[in-house]
């Protein structure tokens, strides 16, 4: 049975030693005392070690059951479910007037990285009402708030997003499904939505859909589109629940992964629904739950790696197979551990660097997200709206080859289900699909996030990085390990980015053959942005006597292998965008 420890030592240096969270004066953020996140995450550390990650597996092998149209989770779900909220995890960061506890988005990323690391499917349940809930919190109306919230901040009511339809996921323009106004300010909507995650279930006491749906007489395609709340269970005015709705599951998709989590069939027959937003301004209203979503996606490739490179190093230290190239190093034992060599290391290297780069990537991402909603901060939310595909694409693509990298350690024993890793590599494999698949992630990006705002906010990001190398240059040792090859990487993202805004107007196709390049490019400018970050952070700690030199120490040499082992990867990149469509668009379509 694989097994997860929350990282929680990590998670602190990220949040004190490099980005000052405490000092900060950004609201709330002045609670974040070192003692106070400590205590946090150490509980949450024990719930998602002792409690959710032994049901991880149990999830997997029993998946989800529908019954006479209800849907049953897997045994020993909805007790721990019931833990989690009564433990209060599900309102962390939620609006006190709605019954949460007010704490900034980046501690409820460190917590929310647990639960999706120790049980990826069963953290969605309360992940998916999160985002319904900040919909509902940025674009509903005083009532709908007082209706909905206090209930879905304490997931006594979970809630889901409904987007997808049989014939469209990415092109939601071509959505039939109908929103016909009452006339009494609710509507009736009538339609099939498909691959609904957490659509139904019996955790909760009822089931809050945002659903997507056009109204008829309204504009084309996507800019006809309205988003609606529909509870499975009517709410009265009183907050009681009233009558069934018209909404009902078809059926649960067999699928590759998360079996323990619910993905529905759902169809709405003539349900009632009220407008969230203003009419057919549906995906602006959605666009906030997914920001969100995508950043959640992008922390699941970060977990998925970290629980999965956990056990892996944990196997390469106790199975004997072979002896190390440069002399026996288990003398008393048949064979040396596979951790003495070096092929073996690199994996581990690849691993270890990734996870706690990406994880600095997402915390300071989610400080840059707390910057923009708690300060209004134009400047911040430019920022983060740039890296939002980056961090869902990256992370989630770079996770998954994680994922495989630890499934590989353990041989023909990560193939076989025993262990467990081959559930790491099936449930992390969807991260890359869905909250808009990664190649609509990296079209995104190069096609909208690079030129917004005159290109403003791209600009700005290679001027951070710069002033961060130029402050920092003084420093030999930092310049040679960490500056200079973060100084390549970035000239490498200027050249994609030069390329695009010469070719894009003539030849957009030239853009997109490289977009999925650029977002892996822009990822990796990121973590070794991040690393010489920590670099720094690490040396100066050392310079300064810190008590636990090992783990600063630690720090730099994975830093340096990130540096030196994966940074470089960027040239690669860059290669591929500047060859252009050509090489991409030769073949005709009956060619292949
Ligand atoms: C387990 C699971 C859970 C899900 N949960 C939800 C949920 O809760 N709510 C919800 O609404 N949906 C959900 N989805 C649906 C998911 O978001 C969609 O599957 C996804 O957005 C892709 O849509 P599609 O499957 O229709 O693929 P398509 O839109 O048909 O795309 C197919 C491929 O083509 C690529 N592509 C499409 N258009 C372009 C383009 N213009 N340029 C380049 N490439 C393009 C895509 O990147 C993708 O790789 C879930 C799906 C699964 C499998």
């Amino acid at each position: 049975m694989p097994s997860y420890t929350a990282p929680t030592k990590d998670m602190n240096f990220i949040l004190h030693d490099l980005l000052n969270v405490s000092q900060s004066d950004l609201p709330g953020y002045d609670e974040l005392e070192a003692d106070f996140t400590k205590a946090v995450l150490e509980e949450a550390g024990k719930i998602t070690s002792e409690v959710l990650a032994p049901l991880n597996v149990v999830g997997d092998r029993e998946g989800c059951r529908l019954e006479n149209g209800v849907v049953y989770t897997p045994t020993g779900f909805k007790e721990a479910f019931e833990q989690v909220r009564t433990g209060g995890w599900t309102g962390l960061d939620s609006d006190p007037a709605y019954g949460g506890q007010g704490m900034p988005y980046i501690l409820g990323s460190a917590v929310s990285e647990m639960f999706s690391a120790s049980n990826q499917a069963f953290a969605m349940y309360q992940g998916l009402t999160h985002g319904a809930y900040a919909s509902i919190h940025t674009h509903g109306s005083d009532a709908q708030k007082a209706k909905y919230l206090p209930n879905m901040v304490s997931c006594e009511w979970t809630g889901t997003m409904n987007l997808t339809e049989p014939h469209c996921g990415t092109d939601l323009g071509l959505m039939r499904t109908k929103a016909v106004p009452q006339g009494d300010g609710t509507y009736k909507i009538t339609g099939q939505k498909i691959f609904i995650s957490a659509g139904d279930h019996d955790m909760s006491s009822n089931v809050i859909h945002l659903v997507l749906a056009k109204i008829p007489g309204g504009p084309e395609g996507i800019k006809g589109v309205s988003l609606f709340i529909v509870p499975k269970i009517l709410v009265n005015d009183d907050g009681t629940l009233g009558a069934a709705n018209g909404v009902s599951v078809g059926s649960l998709e067999e699928k590759m992964g998360i079996h323990g989590n619910s993905t529905c069939v759902m169809n709405y027959d003539d349900s009632i629904g009220t407008l969230l937003g203003d009419e057919h301004k549906g995906m602006r209203a959605m666009f906030t739950m997914m920001n969100f979503a995508r950043m959640g996606v992008g922390m699941q490739g970060l977990a998925a790696a970290d629980v999965a490179y956990q056990n892996a190093a944990a196997y390469a230290r106790d199975r004997l197979q072979g002896r190390a190239v440069t002399g026996v190093e288990n003398p008393d034992g048949p064979a040396d551990p596979l951790i003495v060599h070096p092929d073996i290391r690199r994996a581990l290297m690849d691993q270890k660097s990734f996870v706690e780069g990406a994880r600095a990537f997402l915390y300071w991402g989610a400080m840059v997200l707390d910057q923009a909603r708690l300060k209004d901060d134009k400047d911040a939310d430019g920022l983060i709206s740039l890296l939002t595909p980056v961090i869902k694409g990256f992370l989630t693509d770079r996770g998954y080859d994680m994922t495989v990298q630890a499934q590989q350690i353990y041989g023909g024993h990560g193939y076989i289900e025993e262990h467990g890793m081959s559930q790491f590599t099936r449930d992390a494999r969807i991260a890359m699909i869905y909250e808009g698949a990664n190649g609509v992630q990296a079209l995104d990006l190069v096609g909208r996030k690079l030129a917004q705002d005159g290109g403003k906010h791209v600009m700005a990001f290679f001027e951070m990085v710069k002033a961060f190398i130029k402050d920092n240059e003084a420093d030999e040792a930092l310049k040679k390990d960490f500056l200079d090859p973060l100084k390549a990487a970035s000239k490498d993202l200027q050249a994609a980015a030069m390329f695009f805004m010469a070719e894009g107007m003539k030849n957009p196709n030239a853009a997109l053959s490289g977009s999925t390049d650029f977002m892996h490019l822009f990822g990796h400018v990121c973590l070794g942005l991040m690393w010489a970050r920590m670099g720094k952070t690490a040396g100066e700690a050392l310079a300064n006597g810190a008590s636990d030199a090992t783990f600063y120490e630690t720090k730099l040499a994975t830093g340096r292998y990130y540096m030196a082992r994966q940074l470089p990867a960027t040239a690669m990149h860059l290669a591929r965008i500047q060859s252009g469509a050509d090489p991409v668009m030769a073949l005709a379509a009956d060619q292949f």
